[in-house]
């Protein structure tokens, strides 16, 4: 049994009074959080946590107060405000406070905004980045965000805006030109909308899917289908948010990579998704 408490022997930093720490605390799986997470869980007086953190991470700050930031109503900008000036407040009263995101703070999760609160009411602070879900989500469904064979960049992107809506900032018609594989997330809202715009820029129907909801966590759900069936897809399955979209190639490789069904011992789908003829070694 690994001892759980302690913590390899390294000039940890000190989370002090009056300061805030934004940490990302992965996309679930709490084998995800990094070592600076663990030792600054150990140290606050308040761990103001999101909805996607998973409760058992809250678990190894026992002296800490719990103190939930998630979706409360209202509009978004006002909440986003008010967690933000929750943390000013928070520190100006000398507490060490933890702000744990889900994910990476800084990939989708406003952590750039409240940081910037902070520091414009002068309140020190410390970035703690996280596994984001875009990347280990994926791995955990056995897919490589990238992969020589398949694509020599990736794009990041957001389904939703601030209102909700399909952002207007984002050339998706473009990005489906451009972009080898898409990685997008809270895409499932406009998933219809996301894949007709695609399409639109010239993306085939074909072109592979997959939609990983809850990625990383016991219930984490992975549907493989392709760009023109994706909306009925995700209907008729009822997958619901938490979800990673994935379009792309590189969804193919789930077939010979996905390590978890590997591990409960079904055998490997296809050795070469790809179709390249020779092993993935030789060039
Ligand atoms: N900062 C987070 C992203 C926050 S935005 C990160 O770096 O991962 C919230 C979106 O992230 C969700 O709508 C979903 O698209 C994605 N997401 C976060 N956790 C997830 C999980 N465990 N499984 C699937 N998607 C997840």
């Amino acid at each position: 049994m690994i001892d759980s408490r302690a913590l390899p022997s390294f000039d940890w930093p000190k989370l002090e009074p009056g300061w805030v720490w934004l940490c990302g605390a992965g996309p679930g799986d709490p084998g995800l959080l990094t070592l600076h997470a663990l030792n600054a869980l150990k140290q606050a007086d308040v761990v103001v946590y999101d909805a996607l953190v998973a409760p058992q991470i809250l678990d190894w700050a026992p002296q800490a107060i719990h103190e939930y930031a998630g979706k409360r109503g209202g509009k978004p900008s006002a909440k986003q405000q008010d967690i933000s000036l929750r943390l000013v407040e928070l520190a100006q009263q000398g507490k060490r406070v933890l702000r744990l995101k889900g994910g990476d703070p800084f990939v989708f999760g406003r952590g750039g905004e409240e940081a910037q609160t902070l520091v414009q009411h002068g309140i020190p602070i410390r970035i703690i980045p996280g596994i984001s879900a875009g990347i280990g989500g994926l791995a955990y469904a056995g897919i490589p965000v990238t992969h020589r064979d398949v694509n020599q960049s990736v794009v990041f992107v957001t389904g939703h805006d601030q209102t909700g809506e399909t952002p207007q900032a984002v050339n998706w018609r473009a990005l489906a030109q451009g972009a080898q594989v898409l990685v997008i997330y809270m895409g499932m809202k406009h998933a219809g909308r996301i894949a007709a715009e695609l399409l639109a820029g010239g993306r085939s129907p074909d072109e592979p899917c997959a939609v990983v909801c809850q990625a990383t966590t016991p219930d984490q759900h992975v549907l493989e289908t392709t760009l023109g069936a994706l909306e009925n897809d995700i209907e008729i399955n009822g997958l619901k948010p938490p979800a990673i979209l994935c379009v792309g190639r590189a969804v193919l490789l789930r077939q010979v990579l996905d390590w978890q069904s590997m591990m409960a011992g079904d055998a490997p789908r296809d050795l070469d998704p790809l179709g390249r003829g020779r092993p993935a070694e030789m060039p």
